[in-house]
């Protein structure tokens, strides 16, 4: 679940912010001290604030998500929801384009004062696993996904959710259109087809990003970041089974 990293890419540009790590104090009572090693007064683990600022991000998120889970998107019917998010980055003025695969990339400038910081890339896959339940008359082609919320818990009517990787696209957005982030230009990377083969992925033409530096917001668990990955693999064995 990709959904704890919004804690840590926030926290790491507004450090200079106490109110936002108070938030993450409130979230992570073992983080005890800054990381300067400056340990913190109770009081600054005062929620108030930044709970606030944080709920608010988070929100921004789910809207995202939201918005997303409103288009069909199983793997290899990407166009509609790739066409979505150029015309959400043409309302803010940034370029997009789609190479041959039809991964997207959006250009995202710096905040004021970190033209100059390094090109991060934030990487998520635009299609999602398209299975429902045997009752479900949901059409994966056509129908948007109808979310369910059960108190803190998000889930889908009868299908899958698509949080895997929506919840990436979700903070890539969120990321981009928050303007009290100090953060460095931006590559939004979405590929496709990432479910059934990695083949977006697969064909991505190195030239067609400028970022050496890439954040892949498709991990597997909650507050991990993976920092390198040798290659992927589908692995099929066949055992003979005896009763
Ligand atoms: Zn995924």
């Amino acid at each position: 679940m990709a959904a704890g990293v919004v804690k840590p890419l926030s926290v790491l540009d507004r450090a200079d912010h106490a109110c936002d790590w108070r938030c993450i104090m409130t979230n992570h009572p073992e983080m005890s001290t800054l990381p300067d090693g400056t340990a913190l007064h109770p009081e600054q683990l005062t929620p108030e604030p930044g709970e606030s600022m944080m709920k608010t991000a988070i929100q921004r998120v789910l809207d995202h998500f939201e918005q997303i889970s409103r288009i069909p998107r199983c793997s290899k019917n990407e166009a509609a929801v790739a066409r979505w998010f150029e015309r959400w980055a043409g309302t803010h003025g940034w370029p997009s384009r789609r190479d041959p695969a039809g991964n997207l990339l959006i250009t995202v400038p710096a905040s004021a004062g970190c033209e100059q910081a390094p090109v991060v890339v934030i990487q998520g896959h635009l299609d999602m696993v398209c299975e429902k339940s045997p009752e479900s008359a949901h059409d994966f082609a056509r129908d948007p996904i109808r979310i369910v919320r059960d108190g803190d818990w998000m889930h889908a009517d009868g299908t899958t959710l698509g949080a895997d990787n929506g919840v990436a696209l979700a903070l890539g957005a969120a990321i981009a259109e928050d303007s009290e982030l100090r953060r460095p230009p931006i590559e939004l990377l979405f590929t496709v087809d990432e479910e059934t083969g990695l083949t977006g992925a697969k064909r991505l033409s190195p030239g067609f990003f400028e970022g050496r530096l890439l954040i892949n917001l498709d991990s597997e668990t909650e507050g991990v970041f993976t920092v390198g990955c040798a290659g992927g693999r589908d692995v099929q064995i066949h055992r003979e089974l005896n009763f």
